[in-house]
């Protein structure tokens, strides 16, 4: 199942953001933050898995809702904490 890695930034600080979607057999990406690095981690997850400790600090992610549309997200930014939208700034497809 093909899916998306999203590159988009945040209208508010222009933080930059990389996020992946899709799913395959029995998993599916979630997204996540963590806040010691300020910054959105796409967590591949099974049904019986959760999300572990950021791969770069360690610290525990949080589930982060994400309104994925097809030119604007709608996030709250994990660099500022504005609720606000997000500028896709490009997109590749992962198969
Ligand atoms: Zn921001
Ligand atoms: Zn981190």
């Amino acid at each position: 199942m093909p899916g998306l890695i999203i590159h988009a930034t945040c209208v508010s600080c222009d933080a930059e953001h990389e996020l992946r979607v899709g799913h395959g057999l029995g998993w599916a990406f979630e997204q996540h933050a963590c806040h010691a690095c300020r910054r959105l981690v796409s967590v591949a997850v099974a049904e019986e898995l959760v999300s572990g400790p950021c791969g770069a600090c360690g610290t525990q992610l949080e589930p982060w809702p994400v309104r994925a549309e097809t030119e604007v997200i709608r996030a709250r930014c994990p660099a500022c904490l504005e609720l606000t939208r997000w500028r896709v700034v490009d997109s590749d497809r992962w198969e």
